[in-house]
């Protein structure tokens, strides 16, 4: 008897993103209060871990630059890791000031795209990441994001030889844990499969994410083809907030709600409460001003438990 399933994964995690990758992309400032507010709610629904904000700066993304008052402001819930985004040293000292769960560094596989979001080339930011990895010691868990894995708003197509040697260098510098980001929403189900048969073809030992945008509405057959191709952690967002202020016209980021009814419905396990998911994404219609309103009816619309 066929059953497409059979080699899939039962259970997979999910990294929400939406405070950090969904909220920087609203352009009216979201008051503290109420992201904490958001924040906690989230905190129920069952996620492995939410990308909190980000230590970056307040100049570069303004929407996140209350990041400190938010950690201190939210309620932690245990087994739910907290992490957040670190540019470079200075928001590396902030974040531990406030007592980050997990640090995420960043870094795009594609030269140009790198000096545009980060103001310098692939060398001098993996130069920062080494010298990040050797203060914090094994104090803190770190994972890498890799934007642009699957194409370039500059460069067009990357080379998948060429994400292999950048993923090599972070594995020398003591990286285990990587998210490969379709920051541009330009991967389809196909390319996504063989650039990780490629990647495993190469050995890597890396525990590997997936972080999808929702061109064209491809964000959940990229999840299969994420899933076949061996992958059992995802980002998402609640609502589908979120593009890159890099990277303009990019569609938003994969919606958690799409994600967790869709795999649940697959048989596999996310630990995420389909309920808590549809109450919180009601709090962030309330709480977010700029949400485009039919985005989350029609999400309540079809996800009726
Ligand atoms: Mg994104």
């Amino acid at each position: 008897m066929l059953n497409p399933y059979q080699d899939l994964p039962g259970t997979v995690s999910i990294v929400e993103v939406g405070p950090r990758d969904g909220w920087q992309n609203v352009a009216e400032f979201i008051p503290t209060r109420r992201k904490i507010d958001m924040i906690n709610a989230f905190s129920a629904c069952g996620f492995a871990e939410i990308e909190v904000t980000s230590f970056v700066s307040p100049r570069a993304i303004p929407q996140l630059r209350d990041a400190a008052e938010v950690f201190a402001g939210i309620d932690r819930v245990p087994g739910v890791v907290y992490s957040a985004l670190v540019p470079n040293e200075r928001g590396l000292k902030q974040a531990l000031a406030a007592g980050v769960d997990k640090l995420v560094f960043f870094i795009s596989a594609s030269e140009t795209h790198n000096r545009e979001n980060l103001g310098q080339g692939i060398a001098q930011t993996l130069a920062g990441i080494e010298r990040m990895m050797a203060s914090i010691g094994s104090v803190k868990p770190v994972r890498v994001a890799v934007s642009n894995v699957f194409g370039c708003p500059f460069e067009g197509k990357v080379p998948p030889e060429r994400v292999a040697e950048l993923l090599e260098k972070l594995v020398a510098l003591g990286i285990r844990e990587v998210t490969l980001c379709d920051t541009l929403g330009v991967a389809t189900p196909g390319q996504i499969f063989s650039v990780l048969s490629y990647l495993d073809t190469c050995g890597f030992e890396s525990d590997f994410g997936l972080h999808l945008h929702d061109s064209c509405g491809r964000a959940l057959a990229g999840v299969v083809a994420g899933l076949q191709g061996g992958i059992t952690r995802f980002d998402s967002s609640l609502g589908g907030l979120g593009g890159c202020p890099f990277a303009p016209g990019a569609a938003g980021n994969l919606a958690t709600e799409d994600l967790v009814f869709c795999l649940e419905e697959m048989g596999i396990k996310t630990g995420v409460s389909r309920d808590l998911i549809l109450q919180a994404a009601g709090m962030l219609e309330k709480n977010v001003d700029q949400l485009a309103g039919h985005m989350l009816s029609f999400l309540r619309g079809c996800h009726k438990p």
